[in-house]
């Protein structure tokens, strides 16, 4: 079995057919986790991880499904699931992090992609981000469980916050440099590779990360790898493996068997 490490099969565009999908997969041998970005969608993740072997749950808010003042009045209304949260419900989430399926906090973090025009703004923007991320993190060690962390455009303040502190996660979607890699691996966190491979120069990241710190994922529906489906479902994995294969030393068995291995240490999968 190898493990999609980041899917998000509890999104309404697997409503049709997700079930078909999930089979699929199990019978390929290829697991998954599915990770909430709301209250909805983690509860979701949930109920779809209670039907099947393989198959677990994440829970957390995503940073652009906070309900702040700026992706408010942008008329953002977050990602597939549609659901602003005004603030981090710790006593919610932590109900439904208790569930043995739910594998992780997250995913949470820090993303300054969009932001609000004028210093003030711009500085409440990510002052709020990194409050609900702070408060994330505190569930996740109360719980003991690892983190998946989003960062976009913020690799520098994401650093600040958890070198201070004995997080265990992942940096999923990983779009940083060379030297974030190394830093953010030095302070024992894994590296998520997924399609973004395909769009964006990572070839030095993929060379260099030391095969014990690496996550496969897929992001799906989102990030879908060249000649796949456009709604993309953790089967591409195995492309996303090949793909990567091409910038390391080791096979492509090699590669598998060691980023499932990864996936299962950290997560404590079984
Ligand atoms: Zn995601």
């Amino acid at each position: 079995m190898i493990f999609d490490t980041h899917a998000h099969l509890n999104f309404f565009e697997f409503n049709s057919d997700r079930e078909d999908i999930i089979k699929k997969c199990l019978e390929s041998g290829v697991g998954m986790i599915n990770v909430g970005t709301n209250l909805k969608s983690s509860e979701k993740a949930i109920e779809i991880a209670q039907n099947f072997d393989n198959v677990f749950a994440s829970v957390g808010l995503h940073p652009l499904n906070i309900a702040s003042e700026f992706l408010r009045n942008k008329g953002y209304s977050g990602e597939a699931e549609g659901i602003l949260e005004n603030s981090f419900d710790i006593e919610k989430y932590k109900f439904l992090a208790k569930n043995k399926k739910v594998v992780a906090i997250g995913e949470t973090g820090l993303d300054y992609w969009y932001k609000p025009k004028g210093t003030a703004k711009k500085e409440l923007f990510k002052e709020e981000q990194k409050k609900i991320f702070i408060e994330h993190l505190d569930l996740a060690e109360e719980l003991n469980l690892p983190v998946i962390i989003h960062c976009r455009s913020a690799f520098d303040d994401l650093y600040e916050i958890i070198s201070k502190r004995n997080i265990k996660g992942v940096l999923h979607c990983f779009t940083g440099s060379i030297d974030d890699m190394k830093r953010f691996a030095d302070l024992g966190l894994y590296i998520g590779i997924n399609g973004i491979i395909f769009k964006i120069d990572l070839k030095e990241v993929m060379s260099k990360v030391p095969l014990e710190k690496v996550l496969i994922e897929t992001d799906c529906p989102y990030l879908s790898p060249p000649q796949f489906e456009t709604r993309n479902n953790p089967m591409s994995i195995n492309q996303i493996i090949d793909e990567f294969s091409h910038n390391r030393s080791e096979n492509i068995e090699e590669i598998k068997i060691k980023t499932s291995n990864n996936a299962v240490e950290l997560f404590g999968l079984n």
